[in-house]
């Protein structure tokens, strides 16, 4: 085993990495950007050395910088995490030459499993299923149609060398075949530097299931079974588990010898997912076929541990360096069910537009510590992976995922219980994330029935988005129950001191106003002679009762009682019960006396990010919600449309230029 290696990534997997090579003795090496002088990564290594500026090109993909990091520490390997330059064949060649172990397969192999459609040629001489579909050299647009419409529509246009559900396009019909190859092509290059292209069947209730797979240097091959990752937004994960549901043992083990099959075709070493679509059709019966193959540590591995209570870290160090497989196929077993929530910074109601912020608060449920796991008891269950802590930054330069929700039951619905609880204690304040969304995402009936496909987030669009978990009445209660209790705390309980409040026959009213999801609303409060609250808020009117408890404020309004913590940032309250959680404005009234709101045609960038392209000039006539400029950040692609009709003035920034997050980007005149 090595005595020291270097993890060339950040966040969470590498906090995660160097758990594992920290329970098993091992020194690390953490590398970092400026961004991420102060991050957990760095503290939670023995040692760190700092290799450049924060976009990944200036850092985590110097791979030149990294080997010099390794030699300079003495580090013997490197562990490549995922993303980055994890699927990289020339930095896992780099490695050789510099005389270290990448933690990951041989390049060989990353280069055969690279390009979409070279590893679908390799895989069909292996005899692995694979879905109808053209994945030759001939790029003539006019063959790609024609194979389209051999094919038949549905298909989904897919460039060879994508990822990260970047470079796809489903096509319904002859018609739309040209125009989304055109565009698939233009993000393909854009993306990837690689315009080719595959064609395929677009297969009916679409589910994503893939098997994790392990490799040694002697030969051996073990699946380590399934996990169901169908559950997806913008072609990428969101939720997944383990085992699949409703997966046959039949089909599991047809399943599992097939990835390994694949992973023999390319003398795979190491961690590996091999990606299957499998087919629902209308008479019940499920078929698959192979996708692609992720050469690294996949995001959900997690899940795979909780079910057999493996550490696939430890096994890609024990492989790496030269060890046996630790278990063979026979000697591995499932044990309950485990589920994994991506927590990602973004609003799921404003089309997952990425945010960045800083964590002002950040609670998690009660876990057990990762590290201090014994794992091989698979007793784990709530456990989370994260890269950051309270106070830390997201900060516009890497992915949006702040942390990973594993949970693990004994059966579906008790790990599904235990998500909606852990994702319940998970409180973020300071940036909008999906937490809320993913707790709307299990309990939505195709989830909680594990009726799934991918395109079950559509599907339940009813019960996901815009929704209010906490109406206003009680999100009112709560925000005027915590300035109370402020108050109380500051300045004493009198209501005859405060400034707002008046008086009338010897009772005290004290009125609010709050900005509620967009709207605005007006509550009243009266202090009655014996100190006894009412409250008129939304329609509701009755006896205001509130006590500080342990778990928050135990408040009780109109016949309803709740626990809520709340979180006061500057005007907005932060309010968080078992039910969901909200914000409320609480408008001051005596600062906005005599205010008066302005909206003008201003277009500014909603994060930091590069300019893309402009699909307008000066001059131009737009209508509002026209698509205006496309930017990059976070790794997608956001659209800028027109908030109002105009005639655009002047174009402020010119494609490639990068922007700060406020920045105008184009003059409109209303
Ligand atoms: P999984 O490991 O489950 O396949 P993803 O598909 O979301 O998870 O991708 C894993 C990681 O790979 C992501 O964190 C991301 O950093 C990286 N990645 C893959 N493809 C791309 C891409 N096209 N652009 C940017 N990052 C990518
Ligand atoms: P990436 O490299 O971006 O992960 P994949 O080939 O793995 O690309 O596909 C990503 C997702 O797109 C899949 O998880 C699935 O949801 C969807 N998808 C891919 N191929 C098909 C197909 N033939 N039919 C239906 N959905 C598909
Ligand atoms: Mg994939």
């Amino acid at each position: 085993m090595f005595k020291k290696i270097l993890i060339a990534n950040r966040g969470e997997i590498a906090c995660r990495v160097a758990a594992t090579a920290r329970r098993l003795g091992l020194k690390t090496v953490a590398v970092y950007s400026d961004a991420d002088a102060s991050a957990k990564h760095v503290s939670f290594c023995d040692e760190s050395v700092h290799i450049g500026g924060s976009a990944p090109r200036d850092s985590y993909l110097r791979w030149e910088k990294i080997i010099e990091a390794a030699k300079t520490t003495g580090a013997e390997a490197i562990h490549p995490g995922y993303g980055f330059l994890s699927e990289n064949e020339e930095f896992a060649k780099a490695c050789a030459v510099a005389g270290l172990i990448f933690i990951g397969p041989p390049a060989s192999a990353i280069k055969a499993m690279g390009l979409k459609s070279e590893s679908k040629q390799l895989m069909e001489k292996a005899g692995v299923p694979l879905v109808p579909g053209y994945h030759g050299s001939d790029q003539n647009p006019v063959m790609l149609k024609h194979e389209a419409d051999r094919i038949g529509y549905p298909v989904l246009i897919k460039a060879s060398a994508g990822g990260g559900g970047k470079g796809m396009r489903a096509v319904e019909k002859s018609e739309d075949f040209d125009a989304a190859l055109a565009s698939c092509k233009r993000e393909a290059i854009n993306s990837f530097g690689n315009d080719t292209v595959l064609v395929e069947k677009y297969a009916q209730r679409p589910r994503h299931i893939e098997i994790q797979v392990f490799g040694d240097m002697h030969g051996n091959y073990v699946y380590l079974f399934e996990r169901d990752c169908s559950v997806q937004r913008r072609h990428q994960k969101v939720l997944e588990e383990a085992p699949a549901p409703g997966l046959s043992s039949e089909m599991r083990q047809q399943m599992g010898l097939a990835a390994v099959a694949a992973a023999r075709a390319v003398n795979y070493v190491g961690a590996g997912t091999v990606e299957f679509i499998v087919e629902q059709r209308a008479d019940g019966s499920m078929n698959f076929f192979f996708m692609e193959m992720n050469t690294r540590l996949q995001v959900e591995h997690p899940v795979t541990e909780a079910i057999t209570g493996l550490d696939l870290v430890e096994w890609q160090l024990r492989v790496a360096s030269g060890e046996p497989l630790p278990l063979a196929q026979d000697q591995l077993r499932i044990n309950g069910h485990a589920i994994e929530a991506r927590i990602c910074a973004e609003n799921p109601d404003n089309n997952f537009l990425p945010t960045t912020g800083t964590l002002h608060v950040y609670d998690k449920p009660v876990c057990t510590a990762f590290e201090r796991a014994e794992l091989r008891n698979a007793g784990i269950a709530v456990r989370i992976d994260d890269g950051v802590g309270q106070g830390d930054t997201i900060s516009p330069f890497y992915d949006s995922m702040v942390a990973k929700l594993i949970v693990h039951g004994q059966t579906r619905e008790e790990a599904l219980a235990r998500m909606d609880e852990a994702l319940a204690q998970t409180r973020i304040v300071g940036l909008a994330t999906n937490v809320q969304f993913l707790r709307y995402v299990v309990r939505s009936p195709s989830f909680a029935q594990a009726n799934l496909d991918t395109a079950l987030i559509p599907r339940e669009e009813a019960v996901l988005f815009n929704q209010e978990p906490v109406g206003l009445a009680m999100a009112a209660a709560a925000a005027i129950a915590q300035t109370l209790l402020s108050e109380k705390a500051t300045e004493g309980s009198d209501p005859f001191s405060r400034r707002d409040g008046w008086q009338t026959h010897g009772v005290t009213q004290r009125p609010f106003e709050f900005d509620f999801r967009g709207e605005p609303a007006k509550a009243a409060l009266t202090y009655g002679h014996d100190g006894a609250l009412q409250l008129t808020v939304g329609g509701m009117s009755g006896p205001l009762a509130f006590s500080k408890g342990v778990q928050g404020i135990d408040i009780q309004f109109a016949s309803q009682r709740v626990t809520a913590t709340v979180y006061t940032q500057g005007e907005v309250d932060h309010v968080f019960t078992a039910r969901g959680a909200t914000q409320i404005t609480a408008i001051d009234l005596l600062a906005h006396a005599g205010e008066s709101h302005t909206e003008g045609g201003r277009l500014t960038a909603p994060m930091p990010g590069k300019i893309l392209s402009f699909s307008v000039k000066a001059g131009d006539l737009v209508k509002k919600g026209q698509p205006l400029a496309v930017m990059e950040a976070m790794k997608m692609e956001h659209t800028i449309a027109a908030p109002a009709d105009g005639v655009v003035e002047e174009l402020l920034y010119a494609p490639g230029d990068q922007v700060t997050e406020g920045a105008e980007l184009l003059k409109i005149s209303v």
